[in-house]
């Protein structure tokens, strides 16, 4: 196929000098094994160019392949090929009886190409999307198969990964029985005196929104799994119209609220499955750190509410289990996530990021591999403990270097 390929944003026209959509997976092994330079393109959702394989290299879409999830209800799990999204996931495991733990804020990202950047939603208990995966299948630059399951040592490299391993054709996710959430919105709630870790234990999943346009944050959305208590939410008014992350958009594209309860995956997600999510014109940034550092994170950043809300169309603070992942941004440490949704254009936006990194710096931040930002190689590699770990799996999994790029360099450099 060739023809102008870009991301889901339009901010990223991917070079490469073809996209091959093989229709099988013995189409997909020839391809592999007889190319110099290839790298995958999930559903296209991430802001930066870590999908790019440059102009000499090969994009590879799975979209032709055979969609094939298989839910096990004995085991209660699920194998998933490379190019399933989430939505469609989601609704053949509900039913079956059966749920995934959490999900993004929208259900039409893949479900590899989540996992591969660190994909997250919100909830103290609540590891990022990675940590249900029990199995990966990768089909590597030889074109053959490798399998890497949960409880080998490689496997702590082999789910975030970058896409730097192989292509990953099928992944082994853990599901549990299916549960109802509903989802309760609240408005301005103050930074000052805030509890912030007794705020965001108060439900499954809870998320603070503001624009930086005032002090505080304008909506918290809390989804409450109804087979756990009912919070006093006493720190901030019940939202009295159905509302939208973005001030302004109407909420129709928006999971529904006002505690009507549904199904896990209609009300995990911020956005509905069958609308464009978030604003659509937008670039994103995301950064997670320690959560312990999350109230003077949220004062530092308050003190840069001017220089952000010329450029922002909301931020969204969420929270984030530690993950075994050795590149995930929630590696061993519980987290505090910030989410930018940011105006979408480029030059404006890119001073901002460094000024907020710059804030962040002193909080060990480690930003979203999905996302926009321009913290240099060194600082990231400083960030990441088992980065020599997985420099060692790309090692031994992709000895040519046929699933690099400029990207994945910078990070590694080697
Ligand atoms: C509107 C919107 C909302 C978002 N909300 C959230 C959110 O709530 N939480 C969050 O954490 N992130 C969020 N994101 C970011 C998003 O989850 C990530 O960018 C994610 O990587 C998207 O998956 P994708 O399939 O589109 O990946 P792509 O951008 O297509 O690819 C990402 C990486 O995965 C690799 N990859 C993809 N598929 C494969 C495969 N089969 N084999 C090997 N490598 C592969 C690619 O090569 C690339 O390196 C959001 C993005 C958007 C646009």
């Amino acid at each position: 196929m060739t023809g102008t390929v870009t991301n889901w944003a339009g901010n990223i026209t991917y070079t490469a000098k073809e996209v091959h959509r093989p229709p099988t997976l013995g189409a997909l092994r020839s391809l592999v094994a007889g190319s110099a330079r290839v790298r995958v393109l999930g559903s296209g959702h991430s802001f930066n160019e870590i999908a790019e394989p440059g102009p000499e290299g090969s994009l590879l879409s799975l979209d032709a392949l055979p969609p094939a999830i298989d839910v096990d209800t004995t085991a209660r799990t699920v194998r998933v090929s490379g190019g399933v999204r989430y939505a469609e996931l989601a609704r053949t495991v509900h039913a079956h009886g059966l749920a995934l733990a959490n999900m993004a804020s929208l259900p039409h990202i893949s479900v590899a190409g989540s996992v591969a950047t660190g994909t997250h939603g919100s909830g103290v208990g609540n590891a990022p999307l990675a940590a249900a995966v029990r199995e990966v299948e990768l089909v590597t630059g030889d074109g053959r198969t490798v399998t890497i399951a949960r409880g080998e040592e490689r496997f702590g490299g082999a789910v975030t990964s970058l896409g730097a391993l192989g292509v990953v054709t099928a992944l082994t996710l853990d599901l549990e029985p299916a549960f109802e959430v509903e989802q309760h919105l609240f408005t301005e709630l103050p930074l000052p005196g805030l509890d912030f870790e007794t705020v965001m234990a108060a439900a499954y999943s809870v998320s603070l929104f503001t624009d930086w346009r005032e002090p505080g944050f304008r909506q918290v959305w809390v989804k409450r799994r109804t087979d756990q208590p009912m919070p006093d939410f006493r720190w901030a008014a019940p939202a009295t119209e159905k509302l939208h992350p973005v001030p302004g958009m109407p909420a129709v594209n928006c999971t529904e609220q006002f505690g009507v309860p549904g199904p896990w995956h209609e009300r995990l997600p911020h956005f509905r499955a069958e609308f464009t999510p978030s604003s659509g014109a937008e670039l994103q940034s995301e950064y997670l750190m320690p959560r312990s550092y999350a109230v003077d994170v949220l004062h530092a950043l308050d003190a840069l509410r001017t220089v952000m809300a010329p450029v922002v169309q909301t931020c969204e603070v969420r929270t984030v289990a530690a993950d075994a992942q050795w590149l995930s941004p929630a590696y061993g440490r519980d987290s505090l996530a910030v989410h930018f949704t940011w105006v979408k254009d480029t030059a404006p936006v890119l001073p901002v990021v460094r000024r907020l990194e710059e804030a962040l710096d002193a909080f060990d931040a480690r930003p979203h591999w999905g996302k926009v930002f321009a913290m240099p190689g060194p600082v990231l590699r400083g960030r990441y403990p088992r980065l020599g770990d997985f420099k060692a799996l790309v090692g031994e999994l992709d000895p040519a270097g046929k699933f690099g790029n400029a990207f994945v360099q910078a990070v590694l450099d080697h």
